[in-house]
C-alpha cells in the first residue's frame, strides 16, 4: 500500500509519496489548486490509497473549511475522490501528534510559530478539538492593536505580534526593509521590533502553560527553527509569567523534528 502525506502550510506546499519509490516535491503554497493537485498525483501514483494532509486553517470532520493565509474554502476532498481515503486535519493538530510520539508523551502541548501563530494540546493521550475542531487558534486571541490587519480580519490578534508575517507586518509599518529576526536585530528600532515579538511569544506559552498544564510544551516551527535562541527567552518569560504550579512541573522543550505538520500528516494517513 502507498500513501501521500502533505503539509500545506501557509507558505509551502509539501507532498511526500511512501510505499513504492520514494517521491516527493514542494511548491509555494500560494495558487495551490489541491483538487488539481490530488488528480496529477493519483495519475502518476494510482496505488496510492490513503492520503493524510496538514492545513494551515480551519478543518472539520475532514473537511476544509478557511484559512487566513491560504485561499481555500469548503472543499471536502472526499467527495472528489470516493476511491481514497483522505484524512485533514489542521496543521498544529498534526504537529502535536507527532511531537507526543515523538516525546512518548500523552500530556503535551506545542507552539509553532511559522507565517503564523498556532497551538494544540494533547491530554491524556487525545486531541483537544473543541466543538467545530478550532481549540487551540491562539494566534487570534486579543494582544494588542497594531494598526495592521489579521487574515481573520481583527486588528489585535497575538498573530500581529507573534508570528514571521507579524514580524514582517511590524518593520513595514516602521518602515524597515528587514524580513529577518538578524536583519531587525542590526537597528535600534528592530530591536525594539524584536521584543516585542519576544513578548507576544512569551505570553502565548505562558498562557498554554497556566491554562492547560501540559507536561511538555513544545517549541518549534520556522522562525524557531532559524532561531533556535527564542527557546530560552520563552523559558525566561514563562518562569516569572506563568502560574507557578504549572510552570514547574512543565518542561518547555526544542522540537526535534524535521516537519512536524508533515510528520503529523504522515500518522493520519497510516
Ligand atoms: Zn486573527
Amino acid at each position: 500500500m502507498s500513501i501521500a502525506f502533505i503539509d500545506w502550510g501557509g507558505t509551502h506546499f509539501r507532498c511526500v509519496v511512501e510505499g513504492c519509490e520514494p517521491f516527493s516535491f514542494e511548491k509555494s503554497s500560494a495558487d495551490i489548486d489541491i483538487v488539481y493537485e490530488l488528480e496529477t498525483l493519483f495519475s502518476k501514483f494510482g496505488h496510492i490509497s490513503r492520503v493524510g494532509i496538514s492545513f494551515a486553517g480551519q478543518v472539520h470532520n475532514n473537511i476544509i473549511l478557511s484559512a487566513p493565509n491560504i485561499s481555500a474554502t469548503n472543499i471536502d476532498l472526499n467527495a472528489y475522490f470516493p476511491s481514497k481515503s483522505i484524512f485533514v486535519q489542521n496543521d498544529l493538530k498534526c504537529a502535536a501528534l507527532a511531537e507526543a510520539a515523538y516525546f512518548k508523551e500523552d500530556n503535551i502541548g506545542v507552539l509553532y510559530v511559522g507565517t503564523g501563530l498556532g497551538s494544540a494540546y494533547i491530554e491524556n493521550g487525545r486531541l483537544i478539538c473543541g466543538e467545530s475542531n478550532v481549540a487551540g487558534e491562539i494566534g487570534h486571541i486579543p494582544y494588542r492593536t497594531t494598526g495592521e490587519k489579521c487574515g481573520c480580519g481583527k486588528d489585535n490578534c497575538l498573530e500581529l505580534t507573534a508570528s514571521g508575517s507579524g514580524l514582517i507586518k511590524m518593520a513595514k509599518t516602521a518602515n524597515l526593509d528587514a524580513k529577518t529576526i538578524d536583519e531587525l536585530l542590526k537597528s535600534e528600532e528592530g530591536k525594539k521590533i524584536v521584543e516585542e515579538f519576544v513578548g507576544g511569544v512569551g505570553y502565548g506559552a505562558s498562557l498554554i502553560v497556566t491554562m492547560l498544564n501540559p507536561k511538555i510544551l513544545v517549541i518549534g516551527g520556522g522562525i524557531i527553527k532559524t532561531n533556535e535562541w527564542l527557546v530560552g527567552e520563552i523559558k525566561e518569560y514563562v518562569g516569572k509569567n506563568g502560574f507557578k504550579k504549572s510552570v514547574d512541573t512543565c518542561e518547555i522543550k526544542l522540537s526535534s523534528l524535521e516537519n512536524g505538520s508533515l510528520e503529523g500528516a504522515r500518522l493520519l494517513a497510516l
